[in-house]
């Protein structure tokens, strides 16, 4: 029996890394995806790669108007939701002395305002309950230099999951944030701002700091946000679901 069958799953940032494993991943357990995403031509790359049922629809999550289109789409072609994955999130280095005010805009831009919004505009098209998976970082409960207003806009988000699990109860939607560790996502080298060699000097550095000894797999996230998704988790809600090879827990 397939987790997800025909189950209706909307996810954010689903072009690359954890967002296109996720996708992957929901179809292979029955779910018809739409993925969203800024940039076209990822999107089409992305679904060849997934192969079949899904959808996709370029959009920047803290764009409300980008966000209304995203929705007409969905509502068109299944007319509901039953699973949202908000995933889009950004996140460049900055040290404090050496953060811009452009910096800091878009990152709660896209991780606060863009996530907030994401789900707020989703509501009307969860007709029968559901489950909301935010995504979070460890960076919410770890100090990590260089990254503060990133773990400041993600402990935002594992507070959007206390209040939503409250506000959404009686509609029987569950909501989760969901906390990576350092995952082997094109992330690191693309938007941080690192040079190549950096990046990999960063990769290093965290995976000294994980009691596994080494980063994630974008399909070690999907296969915990299918959990969280699927009615397997049906008495889960409010968590912060870490998957991290123990970096935060320890
Ligand atoms: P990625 O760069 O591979 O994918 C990010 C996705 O988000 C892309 O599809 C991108 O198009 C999309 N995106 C970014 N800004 C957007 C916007 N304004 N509107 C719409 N889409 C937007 O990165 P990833 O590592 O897969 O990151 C996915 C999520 O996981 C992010 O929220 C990130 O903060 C979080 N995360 C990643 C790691 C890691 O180590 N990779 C660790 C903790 C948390």
């Amino acid at each position: 029996m397939k987790k997800l069958e025909n189950k209706v799953a909307v996810i954010t940032g689903g072009s690359s890394g954890i967002g296109l494993a996720t996708a992957k991943r929901f179809v292979e357990e029955g779910a018809h995806v739409v993925i969203t995403g800024r940039r076209e031509k990822e999107l089409k790359e992305a679904a060849a790669f997934i192969e079949r049922n899904v959808t996709t629809v370029a959009g920047d999550v803290s764009r409300l108007e980008d966000l209304d289109r995203v929705y007409a789409v969905v509502k068109e072609k299944h007319g509901h939701i039953d699973i949202l994955f908000a995933n889009a999130g950004a996140g460049t280095i900055a040290p404090l002395a050496a953060a811009t005010e452009a910096h800091f805009d878009q990152t709660f831009d896209v991780n606060v305002k863009g996530l907030f919004f994401t789900v707020q505009k989703a509501l009307p098209l969860f007709s029968n309950g559901g489950s909301i998976i935010l995504t979070s970082s460890v960076s919410n409960v770890l100090g990590l230099p260089g990254f503060s207003a990133y773990a400041a806009s993600k402990a935002a988000v594992r507070n959007f999951a206390r209040a939503w699990t409250l506000e959404l109860k009686d509609r029987k939607i569950r909501v989760n944030s969901m906390s990576p560790g350092p995952i082997e996502t094109p992330a690191l080298a693309t938007t941080t701002g690192l040079t190549p060699e950096q990046a990999e000097q960063a990769a290093a550095q965290f995976a000294s700091q994980i009691p596994m000894g080494r980063r994630g797999k974008p399909e070690e996230i999907a296969a915990a946000v299918t959990f969280l998704a699927s009615d397997e988790s049906s008495y889960i809600t409010g968590v912060d679901f870490a998957v991290d090879g123990g970096m935060a827990q320890v």
